[in-house]
């Protein structure tokens, strides 16, 4: 890179630092590209960073290894009847080279994956579906290891942590929730907190990262390791373009304008609109409230884009990727949202209803297909709000959002408004100004329901993906428990998004297209600022990070080919 302040000039400028942007970065810095990786807030990891940092990716060996006998044939099998036949080559494309990219990594990076020992599919009885070894979970990362740098990772949404920073894992709600359920939850309990409390005494936060933040963590060594610059505070403002060629970008530097020119190209992954209330709403209906995903993920890749020819596709079945939320009081007055992704909507004594007081759809649904029911039934009965209605023992047990499971003290959540409690449904109904005949009549279905083990009316615990988030102990459904304990408790939740779907229109190389399918020369897309392969549809865990990196990579294997042209071109 050149020392010039005023105007650099590098192989391959990444805008944006997400898990697609800090690959993209990485594979080109590993191909011995000269890459600048620009990040327009003060941290890097983006919606990644709050993230399960899961990728959905067939045939892996990873996943051989835990045990799964994966093939790519069922892998498309099963794309094809979620989403449809593909319209273009990308579904093709992204099959056959995941595995290659996970191994890549692995070998070359400090980007390390495990197949979880069991993840079904979401939408589990179609073709096709297995019940793990497509989802792969990045490895832990102990967060001391990046020495100055701990403080550049995004930290994930304060409602993913607990006492002042320890980010939870999957792994980590037993020993959190039963501590006393065996020796061995009691010694992780102890462990956990052990080292959440001496991590308190040097740092900000926990160190040990899981998740979507060891995954950015684990980038961020890896592009240290490789001597990639990062400059934080470094917002994309537009393109340079000489003879129909990107030929580079106006970066503002912390308010000061700098010209990068690229001698291959620029890559967008701005992380798409999905952070954006206002963009979303250009597009989905009816409008939503609320987004989960990064603020700064506000369109700005696709805005820049559009300037120099480039289309949109979105066709989707869906503009974005849904999940449900709760509001969440903070202390100072201000709200967050709690997604509820796996944890309560699947357990047993739950329902979802509606302003009649009806349930509307098999509360154990995926979080995408739980807001598609939420979209159905708005249409004729109000359920925006929908409400989530259970128990005294179900809260015990399992918690709800962002009441975690095991805790008793429920007050201050009932005088923030967050939890409604009554005695009696009849009152829960009067509280939350639902139907109290149809409420009283669901709740009353649906213990019969419990048991005898079969949801007639939406099948809740009917497939191997309910019954994953169920509890195993619960006979005959694990997903079917009676609600009969008084007191009564509902809590609202709403639409809410966790990124965007619809996206630039792109080729399998990240090559931005125009909308007569011409590759704008230069100009390279990943992430969700590419419009997804999944088309608005959610096949399982880990569908937007997985194609992220795997076309980040074949993004940056294409600049690689490229031939180098003069940077001079963008004056
Ligand atoms: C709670 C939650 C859980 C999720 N879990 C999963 C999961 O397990 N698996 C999965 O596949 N998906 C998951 N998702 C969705 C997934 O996190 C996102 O789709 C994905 O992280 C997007 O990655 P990205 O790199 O494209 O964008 P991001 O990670 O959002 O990164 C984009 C970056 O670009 C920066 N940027 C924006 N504009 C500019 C600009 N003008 N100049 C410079 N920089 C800019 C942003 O500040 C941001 O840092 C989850 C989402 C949420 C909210």
């Amino acid at each position: 890179m050149s020392d010039d302040v005023g105007r650099v000039e590098v192989d391959a400028l990444v805008v944006g630092a997400g898990a697609a942007g800090m690959t993209a970065a990485l594979v080109a810095a590993l191909e011995g590209l000269d890459a600048l990786l620009c990040e327009k807030s003060s941290q890097v990891g983006g919606t990644t960073a709050s993230s399960m940092g899961t990728i959905w990716v067939p045939g892996t060996r990873q996943s051989r290894e835990a045990g799964f006998a994966d093939e790519i044939a069922d892998a498309r099998r099963y794309l094809d009847a979620v989403i449809g036949p593909a319209l273009d080559n990308r579904r093709e494309i992204y099959l056959a080279t995941g595995p290659e990219v996970v191994d890549y990594l692995e070998r070359r990076s400090e980007v390390k994956f495990t197949a979880y020992a069991r993840h079904p599919d979401y939408l589990a009885n179609r073709p096709g579906a297995t019940t793990g070894g497509r989802p792969l979970s990045p490895l832990p990362f102990d967060g001391r290891r990046l020495g100055a740098d701990f403080d550049l990772v995004r930290p994930p949404i304060g409602e993913f942590m607990a006492l002042g920073g320890m980010m939870i894992g999957r792994d980590d709600i037993e020993p959190l929730s039963r501590p006393f359920s065996s020796p061995a939850t009691f010694r992780a309990l102890l462990s956990l907190l052990w080292r959440q409390a001496a991590d308190r005494l040097r740092y900000r936060r926990g160190t040990r990262l899981v998740m979507g933040n060891a995954l950015i963590a684990r980038l961020l060594a890896s592009l240290r390791r490789n001597g990639v610059p990062i400059w934080a505070n470094a917002k994309l403002q537009e393109l340079t373009v000489a003879n129909g060629r990107v030929t580079g970008a106006v970066i503002a530097v912390d308010g000061k304008l700098r010209r990068v020119n690229v001698r291959r190209g620029v890559v967008l992954a701005t992380g798409g609109f999905g952070g954006s209330v206002e963009r979303l709403n250009d597009h989905v209906r009816p409008p939503l409230a609320h987004a989960v995903a990064f603020a700064g993920a506000a369109g700005d890749g696709a805005r820049v884009a559009q300037t120099v020819g480039a289309a949109l596709e979105t066709d989707h079945a869906a503009p974005a990727f849904w999940t449900p939320v709760s509001e969440t009081p903070w202390l100072d007055g201000g709200c967050g949202v709690f997604p509820h992704l796996s944890l309560d909507r699947a357990k047993p004594g739950l329902i979802a209803v509606n302003a009649a007081g009806r349930r509307f759809v098999d509360e154990a649904f995926s979080y995408h297909e739980f807001v598609n029911g939420m979209h159905r039934s708005h249409a004729t009965v109000p359920t925006i709000p929908a409400w989530l209605v259970c128990d005294r023992d179900f809260i015990g047990k399992y918690g709800l959002g962002r009441i975690p499971p095991g805790w008793r003290n429920w007050r201050a959540f009932i005088a923030s408004g967050y939890l409604i409690e009554a005695q009696s449904i009849d009152a829960l109904a009067q509280k939350i100004k639902v139907d109290a005949a149809g409420l009283h009549d669901s709740v009353g279905r649906h213990n019969r329901f419990a048991e005898t083990g079969e949801d007639q009316d939406f099948g809740k615990g009917s497939t191997e993906f309910d019954r994953h988030n169920g509890d195993p102990r619960q006979r005959p459904n694990p997903c079917l428990g009676r609600i009969a304990t008084p007191p009564y408790y509902a809590m609202a939740v709403y639409p809410s998004t966790l990124g965007s779907s619809i996206g630039l229109k792109a080729d399998a190389d990240g090559r931005v297209l125009t909308a007569a399918g011409e590759p704008i020369p230069g100009l390279f897309v990943c992430g969700a600022d590419m419009a997804s392969i999944m088309r608005g549809h959610y096949p399982g865990p880990g569908i937007t990070i997985g194609p992220a990196m795997v076309f980040a990579y074949r993004a940056a294997m294409a600049l690689r080919a490229t031939a180098t042209a003069p940077a001079s071109g963008a004056e």
